[in-house]
């Protein structure tokens, strides 16, 4: 099926029309993000974490130090809610009320399991580093037995999912258009400034050519 099901939990209530459940718009937005927000519950006290993480088809990887609360909890298999945001542009109204943000958020809900399969775990890591800078992962060494072991990682299904979209200028009240008041839209994307070589650069080391030309999306 090339749409999730929207749930009870899931349903978009407020302008339900920038709802969407394609497979499509979901995973173009999880994969031009690489930061998400993992919201989870102790003793009843919620937190909301920022991450990195990977996705090969229907499953979202996190990952980090074996010593993370967020990790451990969520290996125990208490309700996780993960929240991708990609901001595209600054809606500027003529009035304060009508100012929005043009944007494309991901919300997944679930329980995540601890990956324990060496092959998966391996595989896991290799998406987190090609995710974030593709093309990474052939060049740098990879991870040994005990950074293994430092490192938990934990899926999450991409079950129940929705995705909320909203695009397009401000949209004002009637009397407000007469206003002497500047309205659009201030378009906002992610540039890569020019890179920065470590100090102890090995001399003669060139810029990777996945570096050049960096963009999301
Ligand atoms: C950058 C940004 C800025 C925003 N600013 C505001 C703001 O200032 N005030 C405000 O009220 N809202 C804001 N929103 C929208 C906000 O995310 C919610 O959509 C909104 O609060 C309406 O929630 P609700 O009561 O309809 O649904 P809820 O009852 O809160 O959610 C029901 C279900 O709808 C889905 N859902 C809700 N919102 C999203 C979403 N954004 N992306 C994916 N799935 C979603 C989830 O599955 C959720 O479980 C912003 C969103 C973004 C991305």
């Amino acid at each position: 099926m090339s749409t999730f099901t929207p749930t009870a939990r899931t349903q978009v209530k407020r302008l339900p029309k920038r709802g969407a459940y394609d497979r499509e718009t979901v995973f173009k937005i999880l994969d031009e993000a690489f930061v998400c927000h993992v919201g989870f519950a102790v003793d009843g006290q919620p937190y909301v974490i920022p991450t990195n993480f990977g996705r090969r088809g229907e499953t979202l990887y996190l990952h980090g130090s074996a010593a993370s609360r967020m990790l451990r909890t969520l290996a125990e298999g208490v309700p996780v809610c993960v929240t991708v945001t990609l901001t595209d542009g600054l809606v500027l109204a003529r009035s304060a009320f009508h100012h929005s943000v043009n944007y494309r958020s991901v919300v997944v809900l679930g329980k995540a399991r601890l990956v324990e399969d060496p092959a998966e775990k391996m595989e896991a890591l290799r998406l987190f580093t090609e995710h974030v800078m593709k093309g990474r992962w052939e060049e740098i060494r990879w991870p040994v037995e005990q950074e293994l072991k430092a490192t938990t990682v934990l899926a999450l299904p991409l079950e129940e999912v929705s995705a909320k979209v909203r695009t397009g200028g401000p949209i004002d009240d009637e009397e407000d258009y007469a206003l002497p008041v500047w309205a659009g839209v201030l378009p906002l994307s992610v540039v890569a400034a020019e890179p920065v070589a470590d100090a102890r650069l090995k001399a003669g080391t060139e810029i990777p050519g996945y570096m050049k030309h960096y963009r999301r999306g």
